[in-house]
């Protein structure tokens, strides 16, 4: 039954969290945005919700940290869910760089076509243009709306985070001046840039991570109240970016090692999910779960260095792969 499932499960989670907790120390955190620098590093947790009511949560579960990255999964959905899929798929692909996420190299490569994808600065800062409003307040409101349906609170932005990122955001300017040159931009550069910086800026904790993940496990759909929270074929869209070009460009080695759709951000969090399925009498009961991960010191490639580590030792042990 769940309660001894889940007495089970927490217990191993315990152990691996504590140990790969010492994994922290082979990584950074991030510096590129001043204040991100302020992080523990050798914070990490982890909170897993399954689609039975199974929660377990590990480590440092109550530390807020600031969305980043992952916001472009969830705008990208907002902005098929407003401006409908073929709008949004006509002006940006849905293919994987192998280039960092703030590349500007391969922007020259594609000129008068396409940014690659979503889940790129390039691609998430042309998403961010085609939400519907003039100002950031308006373009993000219907994120915020779809954030406050799944978690159950209006989740705040994080001030001295956006305006730290604003500051020190000479890259992300040079992408947006690229994209207004190339003609990109639905709306002006400066409003969406800010709209950019704040969707990052946004803070959540694991808990809301796991939430998020564990609707988009099931295509969109609450498993609780059967509600449609995000459109199936959208949520799949989603989904099939995240495992894709989730991971930058460490996203071929995730799928490869761990086998789930993920997608992480520089303050050291990661949203993934295992879908439901028919299961192995053998293995635990993990019909269908979201996943939070947070652990500010990162790799190379700028993820979590022990939360990659703890979700591929997850992964593995609860067979979690989708292939
Ligand atoms: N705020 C970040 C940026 O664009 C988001 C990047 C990330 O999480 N990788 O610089």
């Amino acid at each position: 039954n769940t309660e001894t499932n889940q007495e089970w499960l927490q217990n191993y989670v315990d152990d691996w969290v504590s140990f790969y907790r010492k994994h922290t120390a082979d990584g950074e955190v991030a510096s590129y945005i001043p204040i991100l620098q302020e992080a523990n590093r050798d914070h990490l947790g982890i909170t897993i919700i399954g689609n039975d009511g199974m929660r377990v949560s590990s480590g440092d579960v109550e530390v807020p940290f600031t969305i980043q990255s992952i916001s472009k999964v969830f705008s990208f959905i907002i902005a098929c869910m407003e401006r409908g899929v073929s709008y949004i798929l006509d002006r940006v692909d849905v293919e994987p760089t192998g280039e960092a996420f703030n590349s500007i190299m391969h922007l020259e490569m594609q000129q008068l076509k396409k940014p690659f994808n979503p889940l790129i600065n390039a691609g998430a800062i042309t998403v961010t243009s085609m939400l519907p409003g003039k100002t950031s307040d308006e373009k993000l409101k219907p994120l915020f709306d779809l954030m406050e349906k799944i978690i159950g609170y209006r989740p705040a932005l994080n001030v001295d985070i956006y305006e730290s990122e604003r500051d020190s955001s000479m890259r992300n300017r040079a992408i947006g001046y690229y994209l207004l040159e190339t003609g990109f931009l639905e709306s002006d550069m400066n409003i969406t840039l800010e709209t950019y910086f704040k969707q990052c800026s946004i803070e959540v904790t694991l808990d809301d991570l796991a939430k998020m993940g564990m609707i988009l496990a099931n295509d969109g759909e609450d498993p609780n109240t059967l509600e449609e929270i995000i459109p199936r074929q959208v949520a799949r869209l989603a989904k099939a970016l995240m495992l894709t070009c989730g991971m930058y460009d460490a996203s071929g080695k995730f799928a490869a090692y761990v086998g789930i759709p993920a997608k992480s951000g520089v303050s050291g969090g990661i949203i993934a999910l295992s879908p439901p399925r028919v299961r192995d009498e053998e293995l635990p009961f993990i019909n269908g779960c979201g996943i939070g991960v947070y652990g500010p010191a990162l790799d190379d490639k700028g993820n979590s260095i022990a939360g990659i580590r703890l979700l591929r030792h997850i992964a593995s042990q609860w067979d979690l792969s989708i292939f």
